[in-house]
């Protein structure tokens, strides 16, 4: 078993993570244990902004390290809000006041032109100056409701309409986790990790 430190301190993720790793001789530990505090998301992109909370955690820690940046992207707003996505209604916005700000820009606009997808980049890192980090991407496409409906998952959930007619709120954690951006790339890194210590292994 080796011991990774998952650069976040949010319980969800690390049960979300921890889930899909654990067979794979990882055992995950938050930065939050080790008292990291987590650096400014200063990038413009998804991949540096992992690439930042990866690269301070691991060398906090000594430890490899994993992180994960994500986002809702939305077509009629030119990828707005991306790499904003947690602070979209202002530094100390909430979840709500994000809902309320991405229905306010899109007030008006027709259901066909209201297609959205979540993004998410994982990366993970054998040490803070790993030259070749392991990177894995998914999306899940969907469209932003005109009202919130549901009351499970978070951020802008409620808004994230399938092509079902459900939003993302309205899926059991199970569900959510199969077809999520995050449930992906997580399958994604899985399958990536696996491949690279078969390589290792016949080294
Ligand atoms: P981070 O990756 O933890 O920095 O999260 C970025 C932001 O993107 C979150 O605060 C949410 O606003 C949004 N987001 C990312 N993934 C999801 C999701 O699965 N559901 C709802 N909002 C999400």
């Amino acid at each position: 078993m080796s011991r990774v430190v998952l650069a976040s301190g949010n319980a969800g993720k690390l049960r979300e993570f921890a889930a899909m790793l654990a067979d794979a001789g990882i055992e995950l530990v938050p930065q939050s244990d080790f008292a990291v505090t987590p650096p400014p998301e200063t990038a413009v992109t998804f991949i540096e902004n992992a690439l930042i909370k990866a690269r301070h955690a691991a060398r906090e820690t000594g430890l490899a390290a994993i992180a994960d940046d994500s986002g809702l992207e939305v077509d009629a707003l030119d990828g707005a809000p991306g790499v904003h996505s947690a602070r979209y209604a202002g530094a100390h916005g909430d979840d709500q006041e994000n809902n309320a700000r991405l229905l306010g820009e899109l007030d008006g606009v027709s259901p066909e032109r209201r297609t959205a997808r979540y993004r998410a980049v994982l990366v993970y890192l054998r040490e803070a100056d790993d030259p070749a980090p392991i990177v894995a991407e998914g999306t899940w496409e969907g469209r932003i409701a005109t009202a919130p409906r549901g009351d499970g998952g978070f951020g802008y959930d409620p808004l994230f309409e399938m092509p079902d007619g459900r939003t993302a709120a309205q899926l059991p954690a199970e569900e959510k986790n199969l077809l999520s951006h995050r449930g992906k790339a997580l399958s994604e890194l899985r399958r990536r990790l696996d491949a690279y210590r078969d390589r290792a292994d016949h080294d």
